[in-house]
């Protein structure tokens, strides 16, 4: 299993970071976790297109992490010879999310039907939606999910992979919470959306300090990965973008609290997962 940080940005445009979103490649499967600005760019990088995705997940439904939901559906449409079915996991209201971007879709759906005489079909998605317990089971790779707490955004889930004795978490925004521990637990990689609150907190600007309160900071992200005893703690969807050269700040910080691991994710960083 092979863990790649397609987008470690956060809703602040960055020149160097997409939006968050997080591959991970199982036994031939392509599974995508949130579909943040410019997935499909670093889907490209990372040798995988929306036609080839085995299934979409998503964390919540905050805009930063579905932005471009509309183009993995588009794209996946005509891209794909014949009718490919998208499943999207995600939390209540998801249904809801993916019938309005198909209602915004409308006119180009039907400009596409009438343009292309070999497409006969409406874009196929199919949505489960997932609070916790099992979410998929394919190919050997079985994910269940977990509540995370991100309130007032409200539900949000967290998932876990698991494939050839090997354990990814994929927590999405949240504080540690009972939920997160019990998605984390053992696991090999957890991935965790991080904040820095003593960098927040210096930008004169209410409205983003609020960000504080219901995300993990750095040293939180490290003391739940301490908690649950897991392998390599991975930082992504980074608040704020690290200056180039204060990388070893984020990882030091963590440090001071877990003991394994740490990597403090750049687009398309690529974690190999140990199978037993
Ligand atoms: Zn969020
Ligand atoms: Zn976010």
């Amino acid at each position: 299993m092979e863990v790649i940080t397609l987008g470690t940005g956060s809703p602040l445009p960055d020149p160097n970071r997409a939006g968050p979103a997080t591959l991970i490649k199982a036994e031939g499967m392509h599974l995508l976790f949130d579909t943040g600005r410019g997935v499909l760019m670093r889907c490209a990088s990372a040798g995988t297109g929306a036609a080839f995705l085995s299934a979409v997940f998503l964390t919540h439904l905050h805009s930063d992490h579905i932005t471009d939901l509309n183009d993995v559906i588009t794209s996946r449409w005509v891209m794909s010879p014949t009718p490919n079915p998208l499943r999207v996991f995600g939390p209540p209201g998801t249904e809801k999310v993916v019938r309005s971007l198909l209602d915004m879709l409308e006119d180009d759906i039907s400009y596409r039907l009438e343009h292309h005489a070999d497409l006969t079909w409406q874009p196929p998605v199919e949505v489960v939606e997932v609070t916790s317990g099992h979410v998929l089971a394919e190919g050997g790779v079985t994910i269940t999910a977990e509540p995370t707490d991100h309130s007032p955004v409200r539900p949000t889930v967290g998932y876990r992979v698991e494939h050839g004795g090997g354990t990814v978490a994929i927590a999405g925004d949240t504080v540690p919470c009972d939920g997160l521990d019990r998605l984390v637990m053992g696991a090999d990689v957890y991935v965790q959306t991080v904040l820095r609150p003593s960098l927040v907190e210096q930008v004169p600007m209410q409205r983003f300090k609020d960000t504080i309160d219901y995300h993990s900071s750095v040293v939180e992200a490290a003391e739940t990965a301490a908690r649950a005893g897991v392998g390599t703690l991975v930082m992504t969807h980074l608040v704020p973008a690290p200056f180039p050269g204060t990388e070893g700040e984020w990882v030091a910080e963590a440090a001071a609290h877990f003991g394994g691991e740490i990597v403090l994710a750049q687009d398309l960083t690529s974690i190999e997962v140990p199978s037993s």
